[in-house]
């Protein structure tokens, strides 16, 4: 068996005394690189008892405190960022460098959670009533936990048990069993940054141990980030259960081209916002629509889509790397087969793409439709892969009802010089998350990632100020001290008096 894939329970790596092991692959050879335990009932139970008993004393702890472990933690991060950014690279295949914006995306997180102390003030009115003084505070929820994608092991754990630390809560990540090892390296920084033991639970499985959690009675708060079919159970069981649950589910995310445009900075965007970390982002852009003449461009478009290519994480020159596994290749694959089946011209087809040296990797050559209808399946599923559609519309209003007829709600974005089509696309685009001029505008920290209709179930969001109101409870305080007044007698009424 190769290197086995520690959890972290109670302040301990310890080794899973499970029976039943994964291998956790690089993508681009299919060389296993560690074995992945997937944790025993006995295990979960462990994990979520160290939570619930690490709670007692972490929500006591003052609020400057827990900003300060957060404080540490960034510094470690930033200290290990080509570590982390190398370990990543190997176990998805994405290039170095963006490797190294996986983690970024992740430290910002962490940042914003050492603001804390502003973050999670309350409100005060004073004379609610005479001499009555009314505020509120935050304060934590107990047990968290998060469930979390292959395709940002960095960011998206450090989207979750950073802020609902901060918050005063523990927490058990249970992360996706295709790329562990950069999760466990976070972890074992977060315990070196100080985290008192029981804070970080990180365990490891598939559906039996997420399902285990969902309906756990000691756990308060789930975070889920993945597919759609996923997020709808993890959704419908979590709050049949009665817990607080945010699930970031898929996307379909269209990109708007306006005639007056910029033609080369379209090319650019399009190009590395479709194909880029090969087009595994739920914020990816899937789908471009040319709005009247711009669709002149489609041609130097497949053009500068043909220039780019996949490679191993380490070749400079590669564009994007290989597909998390060869399930999801295969997937992408038939899903292009079936556009061009359905009828839509694949102008680029990247599906016999080798990349030398690595003849197993799981490569999907840059791919692009045009005579894209909106009954077929490359255009209703979530592709996830390297594969951008294109569609073709006489006007803005006709773009904007084509987008808010999708179900998705993700990310989109307008590319324009018109500051009056901006301004209406913002306003009338039933999506979360919009981009003028920018083609992946996923916010900073200080914003919260704001995914709608079938991309998010839920209503507090990832970050921002929504994580703090996630993980916390308002508790609001109305008081009254007597100097010597004299009651009036019994108030019999719900007035305040
Ligand atoms: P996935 O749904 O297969 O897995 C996500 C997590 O759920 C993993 O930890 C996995 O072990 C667990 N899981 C898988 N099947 C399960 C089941 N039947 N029951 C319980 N748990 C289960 O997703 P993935 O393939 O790892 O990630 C890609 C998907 O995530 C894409 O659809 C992408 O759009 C989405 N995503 C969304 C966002 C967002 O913010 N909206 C961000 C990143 C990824």
């Amino acid at each position: 068996m190769t290197q086995q894939v520690p959890m972290l329970i109670n302040g301990e790596m310890v080794i899973s005394r499970t029976t039943q092991w994964l291998a956790v692959t690089d993508p681009a050879t299919q060389n296993e690189i560690a074995s992945l335990p997937c944790a025993t009932q006995a295990e979960v139970e462990q994990a979520v008892a160290a939570a619930k008993a690490a709670f007692v004393s972490w929500k006591e702890t003052p609020v400057s405190e827990r900003a300060r472990l957060m404080l540490r933690y960034q510094a470690l991060l930033k200290e290990h960022h080509d570590e982390l950014a190398t370990i990543l690279s190997k176990e998805t295949g994405k290039t170095f460098e963006d490797a190294k914006g996986d983690v970024w995306r992740g430290i910002e997180v962490v940042e914003h959670a050492c603001n804390i102390a502003s973050l999670s003030m309350g409100e005060t009115v004073e004379n609610v009533a005479r001499k009555v003084d009314c505020y509120s505070y935050s304060q934590p929820l107990g047990v968290c936990v998060g469930i979390t994608p292959f395709n940002f092991p960095a960011m998206i754990p450090l989207w979750m048990f950073p802020m609902a630390i901060a918050c005063g809560n523990t927490f058990v990540l249970k992360p996706s069993e295709q790329d562990p090892l950069t999760p466990m390296r976070l972890a074992e920084l977060f315990q070196d940054a100080g985290a008192p033991a029981g804070l970080l639970q990180v365990i490891h499985g598939t559906k039996e141990v997420v399902d285990q959690l969902l309906v756990h009675p000691d756990i308060e708060a789930i975070s889920f980030v993945g597919s759609v079919a996923v997020a709808e159970h993890i959704y419908k069981t979590g709050t049949a259960h009665m817990k607080r649950v945010q699930a970031f589910a898929g996307a379909k995310n269209h990109m708007v081209v306006m005639p007056d445009a910029q033609k080369q900075q379209v090319i650019n965007n399009l190009v590395g916002a479709s194909v880029g970390a090969a087009g595994q982002r739920c914020m990816a852009i899937s789908v471009a629509v040319f709005v009247g003449e711009s669709r002149q461009w489609v041609g130097e478009l497949t053009e500068a889509l043909a220039k780019v290519r996949p490679g191993a994480w380490d070749d400079k020159a590669a564009g994007y790397g290989p597909l998390i596994n060869p399930q999801a290749k295969q997937r992408v694959v038939q899903l292009i087969t079936e556009g061009i089946d359905a009828g839509a011209e694949c102008v680029l087809d990247g599906r016999d793409c080798q990349v030398a040296g690595f003849p197993e990797g799981n490569w999907v050559g840059p791919t692009l439709f045009t005579k894209v209808t909106r009954d077929m399946s490359i255009y209703t599923e979530e592709i996830f892969g390297p594969v951008l559609l294109i569609l073709e519309v006489d006007t803005l209003e006709e773009a904007i009802a084509l987008i808010n007829d999708n179900p998705y709600g993700n990310g989109t974005s307008i590319f324009t010089a018109s500051g009056a089509a901006a301004r209406k696309y913002q306003h009338e685009i039933k999506v979360g998350q919009v981009g003028i001029n920018v083609p992946v505008p996923v916010p900073l920290p200080f914003f919260s990632f704001t995914g709608w209709r079938k991309s998010f179930y839920g209503d507090q969001h990832a970050y921002g100020k929504q994580a703090v109101r996630f993980y916390s409870e308002t508790k609001t305080v109305t008081a009254r001290w007597f100097e010597d007044d004299i009651a009036a007698g019994p108030n019999m009424t719900i007035t305040l008096k």
